[in-house]
């Protein structure tokens, strides 16, 4: 089941896509997924994130291929990092380029939305939690993100957690081909069999730290082949079932968010 979020005639509902048609949902989708008789055509609306997440928990280094290219060591445990809900765009909405840094990178990654509130579950049990998968775009400024003793600059800026197109129920994340590409050039192609942690060992890893909230999204790590975008560039994150998630680059402009304020 896809499950979408998206906005018609300036209100904002939850609905599961089937082909070209999106039929609505009661309320959110996280507890039951009650169906209506309302239908839209997917021509008729604009998608949004397909959640609208607390916390995104962010996972650094967990492709072997990626450790490889960078030639750093496999970590000993999982190493996470938080960008703000404040970074959240859909499909379709423009990435914004910071004045501040010269150098934006994208990182394309398979993404868990968790279903229910989790605490200290063990890794037999993780996978209750989870609602579904979506693509992520971990944007990063990677001259920040070189430049400071830590993350959360360059990976927090506005624009720079991009998420959709919809929310996979039935995916087996195991062996899923998580493709990057760059004005229509693949950039990264990597297979989740290549993970160095486990998604039930990454929900068992961040709610012994953190509570996960309904809606929450786990971005589980960039496979290779990461690089640079510039504004003027359509960057894709596509993933086979979930669909295609693509944003296009922009110099100058305001956030959804920064604009309601
Ligand atoms: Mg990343």
């Amino acid at each position: 089941m896809k499950i979408v979020h998206f906005s018609f005639d300036g209100k904002v509902k939850y609905g599961v896509l089937n082909g070209l048609t999106i039929q609505e949902i009661e309320d959110k989708p996280f507890r039951h997924i009650k169906l209506t008789g309302h239908y839209y055509q997917l021509e008729q609306v604009k998608l949004l994130s397909p959640c609208s997440p607390s916390k995104i928990v962010a996972l650094g280094l967990n492709y072997h291929t990626h450790a490889r290219e960078l030639n750093l060591l496999v970590p000993d445990a999982p190493l996470i990092f938080l960008k703000p809900s404040t970074a959240v765009i859909g499909t379709g909405d423009n990435i914004i380029y910071p004045s501040v840094s010269a150098r934006v990178d994208y990182e394309g990654e398979l993404a868990v939305v968790i279903k229910k509130p989790v605490w200290r579950v063990a890794v037999k049990d993780a996978m209750d939690y989870v609602l579904g998968y979506t693509c992520f775009n971990d944007v990063t400024a990677r001259d920040l993100q070189n430049h400071d003793k830590q993350w959360t600059r360059a990976k927090s800026f506005d624009t720079f957690a991009a998420v959709g197109p919809c929310i996979e129920t039935e995916l087996e994340p195991n062996n899923v081909v998580v493709e990057t590409y760059l004005n229509g050039k693949l950039k990264q192609q990597g297979n989740t069999s290549d993970l160095i942690y486990s998604i039930p060992e990454i929900i068992n890893f961040i709610s012994n730290v953190m509570t996960l909230l309904p809606g929450d999204i786990i971005a589980t790590g960039t496979p290779s082949g990461i690089g640079a975008m510039y504004p003027g560039d359509t960057v894709e994150v596509r993933i086979e079932p979930i669909g295609t998630l693509e944003n296009p680059v922009v110099k100058n402009g305001l956030s959804k968010i920064a604009a309601r304020v």
